[in-house]
């Protein structure tokens, strides 16, 4: 690619996670995307003082990680161009072909805020409209979508209050069970814990501080439990792989509440922590779910 200026930050990355998977044919239209996008956003900056055009890299990358195809990383690219920069969809037709300029025009007609003349039910239900037309024309413009929020979500300190509740409201409403719905749980997750930040911070950190404290002693425990069903896998002669994940703060601060509303506390909460099996057969499946019962 030629550029006269080094890349910005992020990009990049993107092109090496998409080379990770995609052929070099298709990575080259991503690279396209990404020289237009950098060219079209030149001169705009964020909230946060950056140059624009880390947001839609950023956005991409996240698209990357899911193995998207390389029209979705290219729209995920040009997402705001329509919008942010007077680009045509013509424009976008000749150079890039009519895949990507439909996934942008579908990105762009599901708009970025609510309506701010719209109480909060008509506004959740009008993108949820949206949404779900996007969904049947191509579901690839939610993702896009998705992943487009995420992003705005991490980066939502620079925002004012008003707009972090609008928006992370919107984002617990509808993009996190959206998320859930299509599978999308590394997406699930974390819009979750962000939308719960913003929409209740005291919850929030109360949640986050009382996990912290406790946090290397249930390392410590879950550690040493991967390694022995490691090892009891290992021993039966079942091909295996153990990881451990800690629960995320939305789902445990739930937890709390059902616990207080039962007079129990956290104390005797059990279940932070979870261990994950995979294996290459259902039989397997089966296989070392009897295993964990005999242990
Ligand atoms: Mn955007």
């Amino acid at each position: 690619m030629v550029v006269s200026k080094p890349l910005p930050a992020g990009a990049r990355e993107l092109l090496e996670e998409a080379a990770g998977y995609l052929p070099p044919d298709r990575v080259e239209q991503v690279e396209r995307a990404l020289e237009f996008a950098v060219e079209k956003h030149e001169g705009q900056t964020r909230r946060s003082g950056e140059p624009y055009v880390i947001h839609p890299i950023a956005v991409a990358r996240l698209c990357a990680e899911l193995h998207m195809d390389a029209p979705t990383l290219a729209a995920a690219l040009l997402h705001d161009t329509i919008e942010d920069c007077g680009v045509t969809s013509d424009q976008l037709r000749s150079k890039f072909g009519p895949d990507v300029t439909l996934l942008v025009e579908g990105a762009t007609k599901i708009e970025q805020m609510p309506d701010r003349t719209m109480d909060v039910e008509q506004a959740d239900a009008e993108t949820l409209r949206k949404m779900f037309l996007a969904m049947a024309e191509d579901v690839r413009v939610v993702i896009v979508k998705m992943a487009d929020r995420l992003h705005n979500m991490r980066t939502l300190e620079h925002l004012g209050t008003g707009r972090q509740q609008a928006l992370a409201r919107e984002t617990m409403d509808i993009y996190a069970p959206l998320a859930s719905r299509l599978g999308v749980w590394q997406f699930k997750w974390e819009l979750e814990d962000l939308a719960f930040r913003y929409l209740e911070p005291e919850m929030y950190h109360r949640v986050a501080s009382m996990v912290a404290s406790r946090r290397s002693e249930r390392e410590r425990y879950i550690r040493a439990l991967e390694g022995e069903l490691a090892e009891i896998l290992a021993a039966a002669g079942i091909k295996a792989e153990v990881t451990s994940r800690v629960k995320h703060l939305k789902s445990i601060a739930e937890k709390m509440q059902r616990y207080a509303d039962q007079g129990r506390s956290f104390d005797q909460m059990r279940d932070l922590l979870a261990l994950r099996v995979f294996v290459d057969t259902i039989a397997d499946c089966y296989n070392v779910l009897g295993v964990v019962h005999q242990h």
